[in-house]
């Protein structure tokens, strides 16, 4: 266990002072940028403008969540969570849970069968954010979005990267993925997660009944449902939402209210939203 910390410790002292970190952080600001552009050459709402409601507090969460908690932060504490619960399973005589070696399967098989098992997880996820009173106060910061646009991907309480990571990270490490291939996948979500919040539309043909798109994903943000506990619940994939009967697409969602049930009390402040679920818990 301490040669795993040291281990660790080092692997991460590199990556923060390499160019690996470094690319990550221009990921982010690449994808993002090409996102504002194409919204501001291209916008579905013609009349929404380039700074949008709350366009800067959502730009603050963009890095808040992305570069301190998603990929250094959080990731650090489940691997060793991960490497805990391994030790404690060999104690007790399992050594390996995978029922296959993923190992042997060719790269990019390997990033499918992570893509799509995790955004699977996800998917579950979401609807327990809803669901479960306690995290939908949570989950409330990111609902709490009242005017459409890319950057709105990224705001949400960073209880939502603990809730995330542990649940989708343990069974994941399990089958065997590791923290890089992990990266590469959020990569590509996060590129997909820019597209559904974005205030464009482009039109996916078939496609949309397998990825996710802001004309699905607004409705999911819609201040009026007809289902209490939400719908259009996918993350990167629509398909789960019209496997599982969740999909709702009533008509055009262009100019929707978005937020929820009693959203005028809540706060509109970072440091507000983020004490919000606590200082409810106290009163
Ligand atoms: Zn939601
Ligand atoms: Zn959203």
């Amino acid at each position: 266990m301490i040669e795993f910390l040291t281990n660790y410790f080092n692997y991460v002292i590199d990556e923060l002072f390499h160019l690996s970190w470094n690319n990550y952080l221009f990921w982010l600001i690449g994808i993002s940028l090409i996102f504002w552009m194409l919204e501001i050459f291209f916008p579905w709402r013609k009349d929404q403008k380039m700074f949008r409601k709350d366009f800067w507090l959502d730009a603050f969460y963009m890095f808040f969540n992305f570069s301190l908690f998603s990929l250094i932060g959080f990731t650090a504490i489940s691997d060793i969570v991960v490497q805990f619960f391994n030790d404690g399973l060999k104690k007790i005589g399992i050594d390996n849970l995978a029922f296959f070696h993923i190992e042997s399967f060719p790269y990019w098989s390997q990033l499918l069968i992570l893509f799509v098992v995790r955004d699977f997880i996800q998917y579950f996820i979401h609807r327990l954010l809803h669901r479960i009173p306690f995290l939908w106060n949570f989950h409330k910061v990111h609902h709490s979005v009242k005017e459409m646009g890319f950057a709105a991907h990224l705001r949400f309480h960073w209880m939502e990267t603990v809730v995330y990571r542990t649940l989708e990270y343990i069974p994941l490490a399990l089958i065997g993925f590791g923290i890089n291939d992990f990266i590469l996948v959020h990569l590509f979500s996060l590129a997909v997660g820019h597209f559904n919040h974005s205030n464009l539309k482009i039109n996916l043909g078939p496609l949309k009944y397998v990825f996710n798109n802001p004309q699905m994903h607004i409705w999911h943000h819609s201040k009026k449902l007809p289902e209490r506990f939400g719908a259009n619940f996918g993350l990167t994939l629509s398909l789960w939402d019209y496997i599982f009967k969740t999909d709702y697409i009533p008509r055009e969602g262009k100019n929707i209210e978005l937020g929820f049930e009693g959203d005028e009390d809540f706060p509109k402040d970072f440091i507000n939203q983020e004490i919000y679920p606590i200082k409810l818990k106290n009163e």
